[in-house]
């Protein structure tokens, strides 16, 4: 009896919903809005790689991201009202405004029979990836959304860890990590571990929980030439393998460090982080190609981060992307680069840290080298007194910046990051998230449903409507 009801549902839902897509991929470029997306477009043609994959798909709309209480939202709220369709208060996840659950068109696919992965570079239990599986009232309820993502029983998670390392939130909650993962093995999911296992994951290996690192993974830039960890693209195509079936499935595939390099006002690596994305939607587009009638790829973005500008004073119009490539480590690496000087050789002086300053940022502190940034006498007096400021700073041995917004106490790193932005063009105008709309485009099995002016929500209600939602 039970396997006749399932057919007859499945016949219905056949009939019903015969022009939706199969397999469904939707891509989140945390923080990344429209300028992200053209300012990564020009630093990728100035470096031979060409237009973004991402801004030409022939689907487009401008996307409105307000949430229910602020015209300035964030990425709990966004996600919620991409992933759910109601808008929510900032910092909620996966509940309305009224403190309802609400739920997302991940578990609306779950229901209809198909195969969900998420997927995110940053942690799997932060905001954009939560509110696909998780109810909470707060973001920061890092252990209890590790226990709904267990009970989400999607089939593949994989990207960061579950522990998202905000040491100024409740210690004591992230002993608890530990007891999350043990809590998903006992329910069926396969913990894995190193990129070697990931790579080696078949579709018979079951539910999957990556565990690589507790945290996010690096920000491309700071990729040397072994990573330890797959990178986005590689995430989605074993996704791709994992969760492929008659089905069909869902898969929600998040760029998270685009926003904290936004955060961070960190041009070069912001750039380098939304290419990265861009890769990954090339991994499904390849899958597309296959499969083009019953695939689509929607990607958009949550919010605006950091107010990027292209275009700065006194500059005479002039913009040339290309000048980020000269920075081969995000400033947060930096920073901790020169923190290691430091504990090596407590009398650090300028003349140490020039040949790293030339490494990173390709920027010469005096005199002239071939195809080297050279600085005016206003960059050299800033780039001292940052140096000095943070010597003072590691003096009194505080730790590292902040991830978030809030005061940077090290600044040379951004100083000289500063330097290559200007004569970039490139600008920020807040440490945070601002209200611009964002960009979403699509391809594929009715993406024209996408070519219009959206709100966030609308996101949801299209796809959710796919599985009779
Ligand atoms: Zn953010």
């Amino acid at each position: 009896m039970r396997k006749f009801i399932l057919a007859l549902f499945l016949f219905v839902s056949f009939v019903l919903f015969a022009d939706a897509p199969k397999y469904v991929f939707l891509f989140i470029g945390d923080g990344m809005a429209v300028t992200q997306r053209h300012a990564a477009e020009e630093f990728s043609k100035k470096i031979g790689r060409g237009p973004l994959l991402i801004n030409s798909f022939p689907c487009k709309g401008l996307t409105a991201t307000r949430s229910a209480n602020r015209l300035v939202t964030d990425s709990a709220a966004a996600a919620t009202a991409i992933a759910c369709g109601e808008k929510t208060k900032n910092y909620t996840v996966g509940r309305n405004a009224e403190g309802k659950d609400v739920y997302s068109s991940a578990v609306a696919a779950k229901e209809a029979g198909k195969k969900v992965g998420i997927i995110s570079t940053v942690t799997i239990t932060h905001a954009t990836p939560a509110a696909f599986y998780a109810h909470r009232a707060a973001r920061g309820e890092g252990y209890g959304i590790a226990i709904d993502l267990v009970h989400s029983g999607f089939d593949f998670f994989a990207g960061g860890g579950l522990d998202g390392k905000y040491k100024d939130s409740k210690a004591k909650e992230f002993k608890k990590y530990g007891h999350a993962y043990k809590y998903a093995e006992s329910k069926g999911y396969k913990i894995v571990r190193t990129k070697k296992d990931f790579l080696a994951l078949k579709p018979s290996d079951g539910r999957i929980l990556t565990r690589m690192t507790d945290g996010p993974l690096p920000y491309t830039i700071d990729i040397g030439e072994e990573n330890p960890y797959p990178t986005l693209a590689e995430l989605v195509a074993k996704g791709i393998e994992m969760l492929d079936n008659s089905n069909g499935f869902f898969m929600m595939a998040e760029g998270g460090r685009i926003d904290w390099a936004g955060h961070a006002n960190d041009a070069a690596t912001n750039v380098r982080e939304t290419l990265a994305f861009d890769d990954a939607v090339k991994v499904a587009l390849e899958f597309y190609e296959k499969h083009p009638k019953e695939t689509l790829i929607v990607v958009t973005g949550d919010h605006e981060t950091g107010g990027l500008t292209m275009g700065v004073a006194n500059t005479g119009y002039s913009i040339d992307m290309g000048m980020l490539r000269y920075q081969t480590m995000s400033a947060g690496a930096f920073t901790k680069r020169l923190s290691s000087f430091y504990k090596k050789n407590p009398s650090l002086t300028i003349e140490d840290v020039k040949p790293l300053v030339e490494k990173a940022f390709g920027i010469v502190f005096d005199g002239l080298k071939d195809n080297l940034i050279s600085l005016t006498d206003k960059e050299r007096t800033d780039f001292l007194k940052a140096f000095e400021s943070d010597m003072k700073f590691l003096k009194a041995k505080k730790e590292e910046n902040r991830q978030y917004d809030g005061p940077k106490r090290y600044i040379l790193g951004t100083t000289l990051s500063k330097i290559l932005e200007r004569r970039a063009g490139v600008a920020w105008s807040t440490g945070g998230h601002t209200a611009q709309s964002v960009l979403t485009t699509a391809i594929g099995c009715e993406a024209q449903l996408f070519n219009a002016p959206m709100d966030n929500t609308d996101i949801a209600k299209k796809i959710k409507s796919f599985y009779g939602k």
